[in-house]
């Protein structure tokens, strides 16, 4: 059975490739398709680019993998020329990037901003997908990339009386445009993951009162911000080739740095004090990379949780606030790690209350308070830093129907379910850009998106050389890679954290460990293979009959 066809108007416009989401995913997957000579529509629910960098423009917000690397390298030419100001750019700076991108690479004429995808069905008898966007639209594509972000549907917490509170109420990914001054004013943060670790210490500085609601104490490493001299920037500049080769290839996470030689149990215990006490003076998300053990072995793991629990104590003066700003019911990095300026020093502040609601849930919001252990905490702004429906949750929203018309959220009904985070079987001509079984969040994203968008980019280039209709991933190809990322999380400590990568923030979600944790390089041999292999492990089908595409 055909799925139906999602309007009787699916005449709107036709295009080998429609995109879904402008964010960097989005925008280099255009500029690769363009460059391709196919015909491509982009879609953004949002008035610009930027995707993350548009949404989230909370006090604070920045990134935390160094700008330096944190950035495009398909261009020799944008990576040369781009001016970083600081070691972690602000939000407003990687905006202004992304529309720079936008601009230089004259993007913006094919995409349709203001426009959500609301639904999209595969029409088997002709292999192509029918796409239906909020403007009432509906447009023909053969093939549909989701490059909608995997932090991307910002979540509201279900706490009774929300809808009550008389003040401002913002949420974190979904800041207004307009400035918002906190001035004389007493606010509330409830959530203590990244976002709230980084608009805390900047809110609590205008606030006339900052509340801080915690439910789980974070590890946080300190950023060590500071404006970038033009030596450090040439420095990057003339060791690009190096240093972005190194990401993609030997580097976990993307991320150029030292690599780890030992275990943490392979040093004694003042070597590796001396060790820790480099990287948490050096600042940032390398901190987790000094020893090559700590997402594996729990003994190792406490040894580098404890010196950041030391490093709270020594911060934060009263001791009681201490004490509940440090982390003791999950392995260290196991919930995605924190990058700071001054978060745990912001409790320091006269200005500032920590308020435990681990102990004492939230019973509920009233029109002025937030209430909690039966205390009303006044308020005249709150602000929700709680999360994102991680991974699956733009996907989600969007109505998928493959083949037989069943619909992407009855196949993930159980869990997320893709051959290398690439393709989900049923779904033909579909792909995902860093999607669940990939190792995305866990790693420079920007990294890993490229190396999704120039696969895909050349698979579809395949695919035309060799007149092919439709590519789709093998269920048994399927099944395998989701036994292996299973299999490779549950040989580390990640699992035994209730964090967003299993699915633990959304009431209800199946818990399963989303990204692939198996490193971006060799995910990226994996991939390289497979395609090498004649996209091994995808079934395709030729103008005329379905086939096994053969190596060519
Ligand atoms: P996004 O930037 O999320 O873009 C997706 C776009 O798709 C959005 O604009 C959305 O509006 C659009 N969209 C979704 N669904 C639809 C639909 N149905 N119709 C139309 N449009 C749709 N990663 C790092 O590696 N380093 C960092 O330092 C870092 N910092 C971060 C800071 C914050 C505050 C957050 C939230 C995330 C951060 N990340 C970081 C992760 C970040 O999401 C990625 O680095 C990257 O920006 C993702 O790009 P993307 O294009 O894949 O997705
Ligand atoms: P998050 O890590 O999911 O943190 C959400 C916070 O809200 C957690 O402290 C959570 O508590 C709390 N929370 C959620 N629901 C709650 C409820 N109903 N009641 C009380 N508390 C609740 O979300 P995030 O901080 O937005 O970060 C998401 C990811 O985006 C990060 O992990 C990172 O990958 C990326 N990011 C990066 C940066 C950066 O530094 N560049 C900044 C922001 C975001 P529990 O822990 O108990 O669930």
């Amino acid at each position: 059975m055909s799925a139906q066809p999602l309007a009787v108007n699916a005449s709107a416009g036709h295009y080998d490739v429609v995109v879904v989401g402008a964010g960097f995913a989005g925008m280099y997957m255009l500029h690769r398709l363009r460059g391709l000579g196919f015909s491509a529509r982009v879609y953004e629910q949002g008035s610009g680019v930027g995707g993350t960098w548009y949404w989230n423009r909370y006090p604070g917000a920045r990134c935390d993998v160094e700008s330096m690397q944190y950035s495009y390298s398909f261009s020799e030419e944008l990576q040369q020329e781009w001016n970083w100001s600081e070691r972690y750019a602000p939000q407003p700076e990687i905006l202004q990037y992304a529309n720079h991108v936008a601009d230089r690479f004259d993007l913006r004429r094919d995409i349709q901003f203001d426009t959500k995808v609301e639904r999209a069905g595969f029409d088997e008898r002709n292999n192509l997908w029918q796409v239906a966007t909020s403007d009432g639209k509906t447009v023909t594509a053969r093939f549909v990339v989701l490059a909608t972000g995997c932090l991307s549907n910002a979540r509201k917490p279900d706490i009774k009386g929300l809808d009550r509170f008389k003040g401002e109420v913002y949420h974190t990914g979904h800041w207004p445009h307009q400035p918002v001054d906190f001035t004389g004013q007493r606010v509330g943060v409830i959530g203590t993951g990244s976002s709230g670790i980084q608009s805390v210490p900047v809110i609590a500085e205008q606030a006339k009162h900052l509340a801080v609601f915690q439910r789980t104490a974070q590890f946080s490493i300190p950023a060590r911000n500071a404006k970038l001299t033009e030596d450090e920037r040439n420095w990057f500049r003339a060791n690009y080739p190096e240093i972005r080769t190194f990401a993609r290839e030997q580097a976990k996470n993307g991320i150029y740095t030292e690599l780890p030689d030992r275990g943490a149990l392979d040093d004694g215990d003042n070597e590796r004090r001396t060790k820790y006490e480099a990287r948490w003076q050096r600042g940032g998300l390398t901190f987790m990379t000094v020893y090559n053990n700590l997402a594996l072995d729990k003994a190792a793991n406490d040894t580098a949780a404890d010196f950041v629990r030391g490093k709270i104590a020594e911060i934060v003066k009263d001791a009681a606030t201490a004490k509940l700003l440090t982390p003791i019911s999950y392995p260290i990095g196991t919930k995605r790690i924190c990058i700071d300026t001054d978060y745990f020093a912001t409790f320091n502040r006269p200005n500032v209350t920590l308020v435990d609601i681990k102990t004492n849930p939230i019973e509920e919001i009233t029109e002025i308070a937030v209430r909690s252990g039966g205390k009303d905490y006044e308020l005249d702004a709150l602000v929700l830093a709680t999360g994102f429906d991680a991974m699956t949750g733009s996907v989600a929203k969007i109505d998928i129907r493959g083949r037989n018309g069943q619909t992407l959220n009855q196949k993930w009904a159980e869990g997320p379910r893709t051959y290398l985070g690439l393709m989900s079987a049923d779904f033909p001509n579909l792909f995902v850009v860093t999607g669940p079984g990939s190792p995305s969040v866990l790693s420079n994203m920007i990294v890993s998106i490229e190396q999704h968008v120039d696969w895909i980019s050349d698979c579809l280039s395949y695919m035309r050389d060799h007149r092919l209709a439709t590519i789709e991933a093998e269920k048994d190809a399927e099944d395998k890679w989701v036994a292996h990322v299973n299999e490779v999380a549950f040989a580390t400590l990640y699992p035994q954290a209730d964090s967003w990568y299993m699915g633990a923030n959304i009431p209800g979600k199946p818990r399963i460990f989303m990204p692939y944790i198996g490193g971006v390089g060799p995910y990226r041999q994996i991939c390289n293979e497979v395609a090498a292999r004649g996209y091994e492990g995808f079934a395709m089908t030729g103008e005329q009959q379905r086939h096994q595409a053969a190596a060519s």
